[in-house]
Parts: structure tokens; C-alpha cells; sequence
């Protein structure tokens, strides 16, 4: 959120500087697995017309970073089978085939989304455990490497003039008069007229603001395997379960959600268990995969899942946007264009009044 954000504004000509405690992307995003798969079209609420629209220009968004960095952002629209279990997820998947057709760009050859048998789920995926209940392909499913993105995003921010701080914490926010004035770092204090806090599950830090931006942290754990060649070819969703593929024969495996670790970020027994019991189960072959990588992070989950983002009541001139929880990544784009609105111009021409922080007097902060 701090990189687009921070990308999206130096693009309209103001000045930006981007304070990072650690590294850039070293909180959630980086645990992330990319997978930018659009809620069903079924539910149009809206969060999921909000996720929807942020997707559905991810392919613009991946390329506009490609010429601004002269990065390569590893992008791919491969789709996504879900696993049916049971009459009523076939029935729900029915009604979504019928949605997506008339609500969802086109797609050539159409279908978006389409129902597989078990035989026509083993055609295309042969790695696949053999699933006679059949599959929902959504050929609109997308997925992103996360760490292309945040080098290209970074050096996006460089080409248009965003100083960016690493290793920079900020211990307390500058607010006078209900205004925001800027930040105080260990060894330095940074005015601005404008801020945007970016924070994600460490915004409870900020005791001016926490009580209007109640952000919690949800641990996920994932784990990468490499199987020497491509074995399934989309991204495959098995229950809890899903395996994001790429043709090197990487498969990212996620994850698990658990809202009482708190902020202990680590890799639990069980998890990986969990994690590697349902990778195997759902594609045989990747028994013999070679585990690369394992690792967790704090999704930041906002108030009834909900992310946070637009200007504070009790405090003039500080913008948040956060609590993205399990679709950060795919909301970056429309969230950083959403900021970079407020900070300009006062408004967004999308409507954000269901995600706006909540509303404290001023001086009760
Ligand atoms: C296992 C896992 C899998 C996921 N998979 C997906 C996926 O497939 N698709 C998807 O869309 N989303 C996914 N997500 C969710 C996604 O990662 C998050 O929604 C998103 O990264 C949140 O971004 P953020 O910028 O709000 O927070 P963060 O990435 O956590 O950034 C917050 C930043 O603030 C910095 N910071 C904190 N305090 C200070 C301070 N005092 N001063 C300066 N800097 C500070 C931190 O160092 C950090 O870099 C996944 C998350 C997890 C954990």
C-alpha cells in the first residue's frame, strides 16, 4: 500500500517520501502469494466490486510498472480450478458460471468461468488427484510474483522521485490542532502537509489514531516448492488449500489463517504440516518436490474484514489506507489510485464511504 501509494502520488507532481522501518515490503506483502483471483460473481458487495475493479486493471497496472522501471513484473493470467465438494458448491458454482457470464469482461475463447467434469479436470489437469466431483475454472484468475512487483514498485517510486527511508522508523506522528504536520523518526523529524499511514498490522502503534484504524493481525503461513518442471498449470484451490504454479516448476502453497497467534510470526509444525499434507493430497506428484522455502506473516485485518482507507475525521491531512487482510495485493492498484485522489484532490471518484476509518471526535484521540 505505502510503495503504490507513494508511486501513484509522486506521478500527479507532489513531493513523497516514503519512511520504511525495515525493508520495503518486509511485512505482509512480502509473505504474499500473489494469487489475484476475483471474488465470485455471486457477492456484489462493495468490497468485492471494489476487489473486482483493482483486478480486472492489474494486467494495465503490470505493465505501466513495467515501463516506469524497466523492470520485468512477473505477470501471468493462467486461471484458477477450485475442487467441488458436494451438491451445494455445484450448485453455487452453476449460478456463478451463469453470473460471471453476464457481469465479467469477455474473455476469447469464452467462457470466463466454466464447469469441469472429473474427466475433462483430469484433461487439463493430468497432475491433479483424480476428483469426481468436478472443478470450477475461472479463466480470469491471475498471479503476480511478489517480489518482481516490489522491485519494480520500488524502483518505479526512484524514477519519479520518491525518497524512500529504509530502516526508518517513525515513532510518532506530528499532529497539532487536529492537523497532521508530519513524523518523527529516531533521529529526525520529516514535516509534510500530507500523510498516509501505511502501516498495516503495526498501526495500533500510533495511539493518536488506533481506536479509528483497528487493524489486527491474522498469521498465514505458506511455503514454496520446486518440482524441476511445470506439473499443474493453474492456479489449483482445494478447500483451505491453494497451489499457485509457475512455468520455472515453482509452486507457492498457502496457507493457514489464524486469528489467535497474535503477532508471533512464525512457522508452526502444525501449519507446515498442513501445508504440505494438502499440497501432496490435492497433486501426487509434488511428493518428491523439493521444499525451498517456508515462512509467515500478518495479514492486517480490518474491522469485519473490511480494509480501511480514506482521510481521518479527528485528524486533518492523514490519509490510511490498510487492513486488506487476504486481498492486499490485488487491491494495490485501485488503492494506491484511491490515495493518491484524496491526497490531491480531496476525493475519490469511487465510493470508499463503506471503508472510510472510524469516526472519533477531535481531542479524543
Ligand atoms: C501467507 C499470506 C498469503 C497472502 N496471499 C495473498 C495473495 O495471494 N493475494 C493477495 O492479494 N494478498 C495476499 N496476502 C495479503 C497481503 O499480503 C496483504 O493484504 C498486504 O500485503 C498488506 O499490505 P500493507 O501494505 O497494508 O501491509 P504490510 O505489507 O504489512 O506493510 C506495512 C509496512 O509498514 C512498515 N511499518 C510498520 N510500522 C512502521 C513504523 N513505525 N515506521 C515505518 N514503517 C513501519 C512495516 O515494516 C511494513 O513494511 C497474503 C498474506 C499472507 C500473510
Amino acid at each position: 500500500m505505502g510503495l503504490t501509494s507513494a508511486w501513484r502520488i509522486a506521478q500527479r507532481g507532489l513531493k513523497v517520501t516514503l519512511v520504511e522501518a525495515d525493508q520495503c515490503g518486509s511485512g505482509a506483502t512480502r509473505a504474499a502469494l500473489g494469487a489475484l483471483w476475483p471474488p465470485s460473481p455471486i457477492h456484489t458487495g462493495p468490497l468485492q466490486s471494489l476487489h473486482r475493479q483493482s483486478l480486472w486493471g492489474f494486467d494495465t497496472f503490470a505493465r505501466e510498472l513495467r515501463q516506469a522501471s524497466g523492470m520485468v513484473v512477473e505477470f501471468l493470467r493462467q486461471g484458477r480450478v477450485e475442487l467441488l465438494s458436494g451438491v451445494k458448491a455445484r450448485a453455487d458454482a452453476v449460478k456463478e458460471v451463469a453470473a460471471a457470464q453476464a457481469n465479467w469482461p469477455s474473455l476469447v475463447p469464452s467462457p470466463v468461468m466454466q464447469l469441469l467434469s472429473g474427466d475433462e479436470l483430469h484433461r487439463e489437469e493430468p497432475e491433479v488427484m483424480p476428483w469426481p466431483e468436478g472443478a470450477l475454472w475461472c479463466k480470469l484468475s491471475a498471479q503476480v510474483g511478489v517480489e518482481s512487483l516490489l522491485a519494480a514498485l520500488q524502483a518505479a517510486c526512484r524514477q519519479s522521485g520518491v525518497q524512500i527511508l529504509e530502516n526508518t522508523r517513525v515513532v510518532k506522528l506530528d499532529i497539532s490542532e487536529s492537523t497532521f504536520r508530519g513524523v518523527h523518526t529516531l533521529t529526525n523529524n520529516i514535516a509534510a502537509d500530507k500523510g498516509v499511514l501505511t502501516t498495516g498490522v503495526w498501526t495500533g502503534q500510533f495511539t493518536d489514531v488506533a481506536a479509528a484504524v483497528p487493524i489486527h493481525p491474522v498469521r498465514g503461513q505458506a511455503l514454496l516448492l520446486h518440482s524441476g518442471r511445470q506439473v499443474i498449470f493453474r492456479i489449483i484451490k482445494n478447500g483451505k488449500i491453494f497451489l499457485v504454479p509457475w512455468p520455472d516448476g515453482r509452486i507457492l502453497v498457502g496457507s493457514t489463517t489464524e486469528r489467535q497467534a497474535g503477532f508471533n510470526n512464525i512457522n508452526t509444525a502444525e501449519g507446515v504440516n498442513f501445508l504440505l499434507n494438502g499440497a501432496v493430497a490435492t497433486c501426487p506428484v509434488l511428493a518428491t518436490a523439493r521444499l525451498e522455502k517456508i515462512w509467515s506473516g500478518l495479514r492486517p485485518s480490518g474491522p469485519h474484514g473490511r480494509p480501511i482507507i480514506g482521510e481521518l475525521k479527528h485528524v486533518q491531512g492523514l490519509v490510511v489506507a490498510g487492513g486488506h487482510f487476504k486481498i492486499g495485493i490485488g487491491m494495490a492498484p485501485l488503492t494506491g489510485e484511491i490515495i493518491a485522489d484524496l491526497v490531491t484532490q480531496g476525493r475519490s471518484k469511487y465510493d470508499i464511504s463503506p471503508f472510510l476509518p472510524q469516526e472519533l471526535s477531535a481531542g479524543k484521540a
